[in-house]
């Protein structure tokens, strides 16, 4: 067979010929402004130009602090096409924790959108690697002020640059982009993902068991392209020619309705909390929603009850799917298997999902013993393959706190069915340890955002005198709704056994999320050491 490299230029060349005509909408707040896959492959050159103009000549590190838009886009596939690194820079970073990855990085060029120039202006004195900025989008680019550091209109660098580029045949193995993860305890760390990582897994993405994408197919991506690259959809769009609407910065859930209602996608990924506030919005305020056939959530857990709403109500069937930004993300996705249908499809769709032939996943014992996969045998979940990190960019090896002998060690706990079907009962680090026994605090959140009162509960383990750690429930009530601790208490009995039950509750305003949406849990147990919470105590 010929030794084909699988680079992001031929993904870049396919989408925009073969599927030349195919649209990406970026939403502005009033509708679309629109663009064809050729043009963006004529914008990819033209960038690419621009780019070389500025110095990029090698593998230096091109950042992005953008949203889901056209130009991200196009900066996603021309970066790495030319031989250099794409690094998505996440917005909604701590400012300190910005300046490391961008310096960790060594980005040279950051190409940012005009409405977050404060958020770089604030940054940029300590971002020590930096030499130019490109601005999408025009503004006020007074602040940006840096010595050393020259700054660019989008538009004017790519004004009269040839639309075609002679793309590098690089080494596949090179990398193409970097992610640091969300991590919420020390500095971010880094993965680098090679052009022959994406290309597999976007093909992955592309299959009928995964998100199964095609030129029928139009995608409303609202997981950030600075999270895990947006889960693979921008390059698997190149790939199948599926269409793209794209949310920019409109990511609460009215505008995301009208987006819907507008631009018809049939298809969205997003985390749990995105499609929880869109429910609760369709449900005040109903909008035409009868494009969306499917929506895949992943990030976190996904309550059951959140599907059964969607699926009944809106006849929108959600389809559950578990990740990591070491893993380019996709690591399971919850199809029932073939021929299972109707209500015993939800056993399966419940669960995190089936591993794809690029993941191979086991489950590890505490003493690193590896365990039956049986669906019983609970233990960490360790995975390898083509599209998983082998160790963190900058550091000597694998660490061995994070990787087993050539595995991944994931810090999820759950079991693996025979036949591959993941379940995850919690993150090593959430669980709950009560006594001698584990609690998970998944199953808690489940069942109580299965009560019609609920609208979202995180449950944290908390010190306890006698049992190490107890369960502590932070509840938030839908608009309008009542039910106090006992009441979710007697619900919670029908779900779990008594000894699970918590003790101490707390009614708050809203769960803290993390930079990428989910719930921090972090926050809520200091909030709670801190004495920062409202907190009703009923022992049973
Ligand atoms: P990130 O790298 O930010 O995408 O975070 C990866 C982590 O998110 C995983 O290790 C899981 O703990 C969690 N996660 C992702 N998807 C799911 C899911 N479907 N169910 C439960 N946890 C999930």
């Amino acid at each position: 067979m010929m030794k084909t490299p699988l680079l992001i230029s031929r993904i870049l060349q396919h989408g925009s010929t073969v599927h030349g005509d195919s649209e990406v909408a970026t939403w502005t707040g009033e509708g679309a402004r629109r663009t064809s896959y050729a043009e963006v492959g004529r914008q990819a050159a033209r960038l690419a130009h621009a780019l070389r103009g500025l110095g990029v000549t090698g593998d230096e590190r091109v950042g992005t602090l953008m949203w889901n838009n056209a130009e991200h886009l196009i900066a996603y596939l021309a970066v790495p096409s030319m031989g250099a690194v794409l690094h998505t820079l996440n917005l909604r970073l701590f400012p300190e924790q910005l300046i490391y990855i961008a310096n960790h990085a060594e980005d040279r060029v950051v190409i940012v959108d005009s409405t977050l120039i404060p958020l770089l202006a604030g940054v940029l004195p300590h971002l020590s690697t930096i030499r130019h900025i490109v601005v999408v989008g025009g503004g006020d680019t007074s602040k940006l002020v840096k010595d050393g550091v020259e700054v660019h209109a989008w538009d004017e660098i790519l004004q009269g640059r040839p639309d075609t580029f002679d793309w590098p045949e690089v080494d596949e193995d090179d990398a193409a982009a970097l992610c640091y993860t969300s991590g919420t305890t020390g500095n971010p760390k880094g993965v680098a993902y090679s052009h022959r990582s994406i290309y597999l897994h976007s093909m992955e993405v592309c299959m009928a068991e995964s998100f199964g994408l095609g030129p029928q197919m139009r995608n409303l991506v609202i997981v950030p392209m600075f999270h895990a690259m947006a889960w693979g959809l921008p390059y698997a769009a190149l790939m199948s020619g599926a269409q793209l609407v794209m949310p920019d910065r409109f990511l609460q859930a009215a505008p995301l309705a009208r987006m819907i209602e507008v631009e018809k996608p049939s298809f969205a990924g997003a985390v749990p909390t995105i499609f929880t506030d869109l429910l609760a919005y369709l449900d005040a305020n109903p909008t035409d929603v009868s494009s969306l056939q499917e929506v895949v959530i992943g990030g976190s857990a996904c309550p059951p009850a959140l599907m059964h709403a969607y699926a009944e109500r809106y006849d929108i069937q959600v389809i559950h799917a578990w990740g990591m930004t070491e893993m380019s993300p996709l690591g399971s996705i919850a199809r029932a298997p073939f021929g299972v249908d109707g209500p015993e499809a939800w056993a399966y769709r419940y669960t995190q999902g089936r591993v794809p032939a690029g993941v191979e996943a086991r489950i590890v014992g505490p003493t690193g013993e590896a365990m039956p996969s049986d669906g019983k045998a609970v233990g960490e979940l360790e995975v390898r393959g083509p599209w998983i990190t082998a160790q963190y960019i900058g550091e000597d090896g694998p660490d061995p706190d994070k990787f087993d002998n050539g595995w991944l060690r994931t810090g999820d706990v759950g079991t693996l069915t025979p036949n591959g079907y993941l379940t995850l009962t919690d993150r090593a680090k959430d669980v709950i340890k009560s006594g001698g026994e584990w609690i998970s605090s998944v199953d808690l959140e489940n069942a109580l955002m299965a009560h019609p009162a609920v609208l979202e509960a995180c449950v944290v383990g908390v010190p306890d005198d006698k049992w190490g750690e107890r369960p502590l429930a932070t509840v938030v009530l839908k608009e309008g709704a009542a039910a106090d601790a006992e009441t979710l208490r007697e619900f919670l009995l029908t779900k779990v056994a008594r000894w699970q039950l918590p003790e101490r509750w707390s009614f708050i305003e809203a769960v803290p999320k993390t930079s990428v949406g989910k719930f921090d849990k972090k926050r809520v147990r200091s909030d709670y050491a801190g004495g920062s919470l409202e907190v009703v105590q009923i022992n049973g």
